[in-house]
């Protein structure tokens, strides 16, 4: 790409940069990875999780897209949906309509509620000539069963890209695109390592906004951009504040405007830990990437390392031991149940994740948004609240 040298930019550069991409709803980077990849295609997926390195071995861009925030009047979105279903759809809708997503080849959507199916088919009809994929992800966690139908589903999605592509996806190419993408979640690990361990240093406003880059550009160009991050974030200059630190939860699909972000940790609140781009850290090891069978190892990543979120079934309970672990791991105070307003995957699970917090005696508190929220008080006086009472009474 013709994008200036990552390597080289400082920490307000980062962040400058990782803004310009968040809030670009042309999607001008899409545009110019186009022109410097003239015969490769651009695919865009909706959250949560989708195995990006398949469609970067096909040679394509995966681009994840999430909703536009408060940036664009629903004017023909709701047209498409019931009143009583969550934001995020309308303006995917909308975007698709205005005619932003025209450098899109091909859509992606991942099983993770009826809204996103709905929206398949939605795309299928308003967007005829593109690729329009619903992707099935297995809820059997069993080699011989789950394990056989999600390689089914892959190779089907392999076999489409190919034909989409006019390309081979052979053996050497997947490993290299998973071992690009192992790099990718080590580097982002170190970065949350860091931004645990020194909240102070970058907001979670910033952090944020690297994640969120990151399901926009290509995974060599995040890369280079989070090893220049990981040096640069050393230099920033902050004192640390008497806060709470928090693990948020309940984010991963719909995102809170950056606003709501800002709001809870002005009200004295270190975000530790969230979900908000959940998908890039789905699994918890790095894939192997030196196997004669590569769809095999993400086949076995997905059953055996990926995480346990809102959109897997679990009858074990692990969700919550999972996230009172993560609480007891970064020295958390409490934990804020943060999710979209009729988001069914994250409402169901809330009672059960509440109830595992109540056995770990870990506080918490909860709310909801909607993406183009724009009143922010009560949540600043809930989250103050929730701090005060952590410092004062803990
Ligand atoms: S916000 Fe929740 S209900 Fe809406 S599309 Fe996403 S996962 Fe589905």
């Amino acid at each position: 790409m013709d994008y200036p040298a990552f390597k080289q930019f400082d920490y307000s550069q980062s962040i400058a940069f990782a803004r310009g991409l968040v809030d670009d709803l042309n999607f001008s980077y899409v545009s110019r990875w186009k022109k410097a990849n003239p015969s490769a295609r651009v695919i865009g997926f909706l959250p949560i999780y989708i195995p990006r390195e398949i469609i970067h071995a096909a040679g394509m861009l995966p681009v994840g897209l999430f909703g536009a925030g408060d940036r664009i009047p629903v004017v023909r979105g709701d047209a498409f949906f019931q009143s009583y279903i969550c934001h995020l759809p309308r303006t995917v809708v909308e975007l698709l309509l205005n005619g932003n997503l025209d450098e899109f080849d091909g859509f992606i959507f991942p099983s993770i509620c009826d809204v996103i199916r709905n929206m398949s088919g939605i795309f299928m009809l308003q967007s005829k000539n593109r690729y329009i994929r619903y992707l099935d992800f297995p809820q059997n966690f069993d080699e011989q069963i789950g394990g056989v139908f999600y390689r089914s589903e892959l190779e089907r999605l392999m076999e489409d890209l190919q034909k989409l592509n006019n390309s081979g996806i052979d053996t050497q190419r997947l490993n290299i695109s998973i071992d690009l993408y192992n790099k990718n979640r080590k580097l982002l690990k170190h970065l949350q390592d860091f931004r645990a361990a020194h909240p102070h240093k970058m907001s979670a406003v910033d952090y944020y906004l690297i994640r969120r880059a990151g399901n926009i550009m290509s995974v060599e160009d995040f890369n280079d951009l989070l090893e220049s991050l990981l040096e640069s974030v050393k230099n920033v200059e902050a004192d640390e504040e008497d806060k709470i630190r928090v693990v948020v939860t309940g984010s991963f699909c719909e995102q809170p405007p950056l606003g709501l972000i800002k709001t809870i940790e002005n009200a004295g609140c270190y975000i530790v830990d969230d979900d908000f781009q959940l998908g890039l850290g789905w699994m918890k090891k790095d894939t192997p990437s030196d196997t004669s069978d590569p769809v095999n190892a993400l086949v076995q990543a997905y059953l055996q390392d990926s995480i346990r979120s809102s959109a897997v079934y679990d009858s074990e309970n692990e969700k919550g031991d999972q996230l009172a672990e993560k609480v007891k791991h970064l020295n958390a105070d409490g934990v804020i149940f943060c999710a979209p307003s009729f988001c069914d995957p994250a409402l169901l699970d809330r009672p059960h994740l509440e109830r595992a917090m109540d056995r770990h005696h870990i506080r918490h508190f909860s709310f909801q948004y909607h993406e183009n929220l724009g009143q922010f008080h009560v949540i600043k006086e809930q989250a103050g609240t929730f701090a005060d009472m952590i410092k004062l009474w803990e």
